[in-house]
């Protein structure tokens, strides 16, 4: 099948690429010259395990292209995806204005029909806004035969495990009342959709909304969890106990049950914003959803306020050693990373920073190279030399069993503040360190 996607971020890059590697032909199109250069060359802009390989591989196979030119990509694609981003705007709603853009990209060059697959996160009537420019500018340029279908493929893929995601996917959820669209969506994904039947088909509305549910669920598990951390370490209870007691319910099951430094990344924080802002729009007050909010905000200060109550205050002349800077593991994405409410913070108490990532060092360089406050290492020992704490901010599989007999010697004192809970409270005070994690007690 002929497939064109327009962004090639994570989302567009890497479902683009999944999509060739089972064998369709797909064109990858962005207004971004300067990154379409590099991927035609296989260079790869984001960090995402196993991606660089597949792109390679399926260039080379003449599977996969990238281009600027949208006119070409318009005519390839019978399936045009959208895959642009959907930032907020002023108010935390979802600015469509790059998803529209594209809309109207298509309308202006198609000369058949085409299906239009919006795989971008979008609020409930984006499809009928599409279809309204679409058909707008097609009257525009006498075009108002040639006809188009608008269909809702939300994206559940993770950063970090994005290619696994897309290869796998739990469900695909397709959002169309035109049987034809359905047939060729069912088709496109039926290589995804082997093992057992994954492909959910619903009216469109409902598709769109989907998407904004199931980040929001997330996101709510995430705060309720802070929430009792928080109650915890001051009822002198163990999150970490508490977690395993109501994980082993079924109905509450082990995952997204984490408690740590609030949720950031591209998506949570925009998209329980966006619902918020849709229901605010419609007179109705999200409640639930707002209280996420307010605990995620609150939590992104906690590891702060720990610090600050450790040295009484006196944070100026004193320097941190940071390690983690992603908002998650396995990822270089810093967007809304609890890393920089911390920093933030710690910059404006007069503090310096010390700080190591395994894969978000450009990236923090691009945000804040030009600030002397700031000291980029190069290895996670390096940032210990002469800091007067620890602190642990994304747990980093690497971090998980550092020396402690050199984090003992390069520290001015052995002090841990763990923003996720990454070892045992005993067995670091054993070790000697004052050690304060996430509703659990201090320690040492
Ligand atoms: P991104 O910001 O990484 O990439 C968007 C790309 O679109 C950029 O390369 C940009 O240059 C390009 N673009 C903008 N206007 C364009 C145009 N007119 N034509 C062609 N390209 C254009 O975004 P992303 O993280 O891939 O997210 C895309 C959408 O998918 C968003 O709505 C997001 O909420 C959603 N989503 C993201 C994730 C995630 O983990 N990142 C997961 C699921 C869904």
């Amino acid at each position: 099948m002929n497939i064109t996607v327009f962004g090639t971020g994570y989302v567009g890059l890497v479902q683009g690429t999944i999509l060739a590697e089972v064998g369709h032909q797909v064109i990858c199109v962005d207004v971004d010259a300067e990154k379409v250069e590099k991927l035609a060359q296989g260079v790869i802009p984001i960090y995402e395990p196993g991606l660089e390989a597949l792109v390679n591989e399926n260039i080379q196979a003449g599977r996969l292209s990238f281009t600027t030119d949208a006119i070409a990509g318009v005519a390839h694609g019978d399936v045009q995806f959208i895959a642009v981003g959907t930032p907020p705007d002023e108010d935390g709603s979802a600015d469509l204005k790059y998803v529209l853009k594209v809309a109207e990209t298509i309308a202006e060059h198609m000369q058949a029909h085409r299906i239009v697959v919006d795989k971008s996160t979008v609020p409930v009537g984006t499809a009928d806004k599409v279809r309204a420019k679409m058909a707008e500018v097609l009257s525009s340029r006498s075009k108002d035969s040639l006809t188009f279908d608008v269909v809702s493929n939300p994206e559940f893929l993770k950063e970090g495990s994005a290619v696994a995601d897309c290869q796998k996917p739990d469900r695909i959820i397709i959002g169309t009342d035109n049987a034809h669209s359905v047939e060729v969506m069912r088709e496109l994904y039926a290589p995804f959709s082997r093992q057992h039947e994954k492909i959910i088909v619903m009216d469109v509305r409902s598709a769109e909304l989907t998407k904004y549910a199931a980040n929001c669920m997330l996101a709510t598990k995430i705060s309720f969890m802070n929430e009792i951390a928080n109650l915890s370490e001051r009822l002198g209870a163990d999150i970490e106990a508490v977690r395993q007691g109501i994980g082993s319910d079924p109905r509450i099951g082990y995952h997204f049950i984490y408690p740590g430094v609030g949720y950031g990344g591209s998506c949570f924080p925009k998209d329980v914003q966006a619902l918020v802002r849709a229901a605010d729009a419609i007179g109705f007050d999200a409640k639930v959803l707002k209280a996420v909010e307010a605990r995620n905000y609150l939590q992104k200060t906690t590891l702060f306020e720990k610090i600050s109550q450790h040295f009484n205050g006196e944070l100026a002349g004193k320097t941190l050693a940071l390690w983690g800077l992603s908002f998650k593991p396995n990822t270089d994405d810093m967007r809304e990373a609890p890393s920089r409410v911390l920093m933030e913070a710690l910059w404006n108490a007069g503090a310096k920073v010390q700080a190591f990532d395994p894969e978000a060092m450009e990236e923090t360089q691009r945000l804040y190279g030009n600030r002397n406050d700031l000291t980029l290492c190069g290895t996670k020992e390096a940032a210990l030399k002469g800091a007067d704490a620890l602190v642990i901010v994304t747990e980093w599989q690497s971090f998980r069993a550092p020396d402690f007999a050199l984090l003992h010697q390069q520290l001015r004192q052995p002090v841990i503040f763990d923003g996720r809970n990454m070892f045992e409270p005993v067995r670091l005070a054993q070790k000697g360190f004052v050690y304060y994690s996430v509703g659990r007690q201090a320690v040492g």
